[in-house]
C-alpha cells in the first residue's frame, strides 16, 4: 500500500491541471476544445472555494444568481463535454526538475509534458465544527460574494488583519451594524486600514475576544455568537446573523517549495508580465494561487484561459523546436 503511488505510473496525458475551481475548470475547456486532452486532478475540495458559498450573483452570465456547487457542476461539466477528464486525487509531490514532470498524487504517478496548476488558496478557518457546519448557512469567508446577502442584518467580522477591515468596512454598505471581533488588543491591520475601520460609525469593535461557538441552523442561518473574553474568561452570546471569517489566505503550493518560485506569503510568482508561465518552462500557473488581490471566480476563470492559451501555444512552440531542431537561443523566448 505505501508504494501504490511509486508504481503505477502513466503518462496518458500531455496536460495535466491540478485544481478543479474556476481557474482549473476554465483551462480544461479550452484545452480540451484545442484538442489536448487534459487531465484536472481535482484535490480535497473538487470545485474549489466556490463550493463552501451559496449563490453567486457576481458570476457574469447568470442574472438570477446561480448557486456556487450548481457553477462549479457546469463549468466541469462543460469542460467534460469536450473530453477533458476530471479525477477526484490529491496532488502529493511533483518533480517539476524533470521533463516529462512527475505528478504523484495519493493513487498514482503521472508523467506530463505541460502542467497548469490552478490549486487555488484555502481561506483559513477558525476552526469551529459549528463554524463548518454552518458555511453557505450564515458564515462567510467572502464579503465580495456573500456581503448582498445581509441586508439590514447585525454580522460579525473575525480577524485583526487588512482582510478583516476591508470585508468589514465592505459590509457596511449592507448590514445595520458590522462588529469585528480580534483575539488581541491590537489590530495587525495597516494604519490607513484601522483607521478607515475606526472611524466608521456602523462598526463596532471587540477585542481580546474569540469566537467560541456559531450558534443557528441550516434552515434558520446563523442567529447568535459565543465569545469568550481572553482576559476575563467571561463567555457572552451576541446576538449576530452573519459570521465573516477574514482570518487571512493559504495559497495550496506546498508540492512545489522549493521548485518554484514562490512570494513571501507562499503564492506561486509568474515572473513575465502578461504570461502565465512560471519559472519553469512548460509549467503555468493560474487562478488564487497567484492571486492574493482579486481572488474573484470571474477573476480566476480569465486566468484559467490565459494558463491554457499559454500552455497551448508552449506546446505548439516546442513541437516546432523538436522537429526544425532549432538553436537553443531560439527556444529561449518560447514562454513568452
Ligand atoms: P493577516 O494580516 O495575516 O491577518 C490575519 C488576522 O487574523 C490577524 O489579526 C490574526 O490575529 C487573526 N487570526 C489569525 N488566525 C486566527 C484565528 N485562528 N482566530 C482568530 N483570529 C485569527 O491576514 P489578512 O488580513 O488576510 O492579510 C494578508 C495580507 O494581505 C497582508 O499582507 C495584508 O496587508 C494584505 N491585504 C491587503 C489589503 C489591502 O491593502 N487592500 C486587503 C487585504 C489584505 P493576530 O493579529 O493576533 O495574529
Amino acid at each position: 500500500m505505501y508504494n501504490r503511488a511509486a508504481m503505477e505510473r502513466t503518462n496518458d496525458y500531455k496536460v495535466i491541471i491540478i485544481g478543479s475551481g474556476p481557474a482549473g475548470c476554465t483551462a480544461a475547456l479550452y484545452l480540451s476544445r484545442a484538442n489536448l486532452i487534459p487531465l484536472v486532478l481535482e484535490g480535497l475540495q473538487p470545485g474549489g472555494q466556490l463550493t463552501i458559498t451559496t449563490d453567486v450573483e457576481n458570476y457574469p452570465g447568470f442574472p438570477e444568481g446561480i448557486l456556487g456547487p450548481k457553477l462549479m457542476d457546469l463549468m466541469r461539466q462543460q469542460a467534460e463535454r469536450f473530453g477533458a477528464v476530471f479525477k477526484m486525487e490529491n496532488v502529493e509531490r511533483v518533480n517539476l526538475r524533470t521533463h516529462p514532470f512527475e505528478i504523484t498524487t495519493d493513487q498514482k504517478t503521472y508523467e506530463c509534458e505541460a502542467l497548469i496548476i490552478a490549486s487555488g488558496a484555502s481561506a483559513m478557518q477558525i476552526g469551529l465544527p459549528s463554524e463548518k457546519a454552518l458555511q453557505g448557512f450564515g458564515v462567510s469567508y467572502c464579503a465580495t460574494c456573500d456581503g448582498f446577502f445581509f441586508k439590514n442584518k447585525d454580522i460579525v467580522v473575525v480577524g485583526g488583519g487588512d482582510s478583516a477591515m476591508e470585508e468589514a468596512t465592505f459590509l457596511t454598505k449592507f448590514a445595520s451594524k458590522v462588529t469585528v471581533v480580534h483575539r488581541r488588543d491590537e489590530l495587525r491591520a495597516s494604519k490607513i486600514m484601522q483607521e478607515r475601520a475606526l472611524g466608521n460609525p456602523k462598526i463596532e469593535f471587540v477585542l481580546n475576544t474569540t469566537v467560541e461557538e456559531v450558534i443557528g441552523t441550516k434552515d434558520g442561518g446563523v442567529t447568535a455568537l459565543r465569545l469568550r473574553n481572553l482576559k476575563t474568561n467571561e463567555v457572552t452570546e451576541m446576538k449576530a446573523q452573519g459570521l465573516f471569517v477574514a482570518i487571512g489566505h493559504t495559497p495550496n503550493t506546498s508540492p512545489y517549495t522549493g521548485q518554484l518560485d514562490l512570494d513571501e506569503r507562499g503564492y506561486i510568482v509568474l515572473p513575465h508580465r502578461h504570461s502565465t508561465v512560471t519559472n519553469i518552462q512548460g509549467v503555468f500557473a493560474s487562478g488564487d494561487v497567484v492571486d492574493h488581490i482579486y481572488r474573484q471566480a470571474v477573476t480566476a476563470a480569465g486566468s484559467g484561459c490565459q494558463a491554457a492559451l499559454d500552455c497551448e501555444r508552449w506546446l505548439t512552440h516546442e513541437r516546432i523546436t523538436e522537429r526544425w531542431g532549432l538553436a537553443k537561443g531560439e527556444e529561449d523566448d518560447v514562454d513568452r
